[in-house]
């Protein structure tokens, strides 16, 4: 099926943009989500990251330790190669298999790392990018997750830089002071192309 990957920055609003396309019928397979559900209890991730980090990384509850393992990959790039050695092709083989029960005209696969690690750009048929303004990021992430100007600007340092984003882009939505009503009419201009494109 044909299927557009949607990435942005932290808080760029792709959750937003995707939720419009997902209410014209469009499936959605969020990577962020199915990253989750293999680290919640009892996930298909979670014997091998008991076993490679050990058991204080595993909550209570059989869940990852998400605190405990986002201090660790923060500070620490080779542990965070081996947490993504695990999770990767579990998100990889999932996502797959979602795609394949996926309903509607084609799929969209939402990958907020889309730009950053490389494979999945040809994992799609084509990428779009919701792009606004770090300011913009900025203020929309320190109010939805209560975190700090730093808290905020450390997690953006992480990710691709706007530009790097955009050369990568086969589509862009602007998302910077734009009403919801302003970005569904972006969304169903594209949302036609994407028929078209798909020959649905
Ligand atoms: P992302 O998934 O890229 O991190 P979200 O879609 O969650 O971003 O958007 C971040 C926050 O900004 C959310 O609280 C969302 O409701 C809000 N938001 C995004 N776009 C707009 C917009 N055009 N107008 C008003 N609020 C917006």
């Amino acid at each position: 099926m044909f299927a557009v990957g949607i990435t942005g920055g932290i808080g760029s609003g792709k959750s937003t943009v995707a939720d419009l396309f997902a209410a014209r019928g469009v499936s959605l397979v969020d990577t962020d989500v199915i990253a989750h559900r293999i680290t919640a209890p009892g996930g298909i991730a979670m014997p091998s990251i008991a076993k490679a980090f050990g058991p204080s990384f595993v909550a209570q509850d059989g869940s990852l330790d998400r605190t405990r393992m986002r201090a660790l990959v923060f500070s620490d790039d080779t542990a965070r190669s081996r947490l993504e050695a695990i999770t990767h092709p579990l998100i990889r083989a999932e996502t797959e298999r979602e795609r394949n029960e996926a309903r509607g005209p084609y799929l969209m696969v939402v990958v907020p790392l889309l730009v950053e690690s490389g494979s999945w750009k040809t994992r799609v048929d084509r990428v779009l990018v919701v792009d606004c303004a770090v300011d913009t990021q900025i203020a929309r992430v320190m109010r939805r997750n209560a975190f700090t100007r730093d808290q905020v600007l450390a997690i953006i340092a992480r990710q691709a830089t706007r530009e790097a984003r955009l050369a990568a882009a086969d589509d862009v939505v602007v998302n910077d002071d734009v009403s919801i009503e302003a970005l569904s009419m972006d969304v169903d201009a594209l949302h036609r192309q994407y028929v078209a494109l798909a020959g649905a």
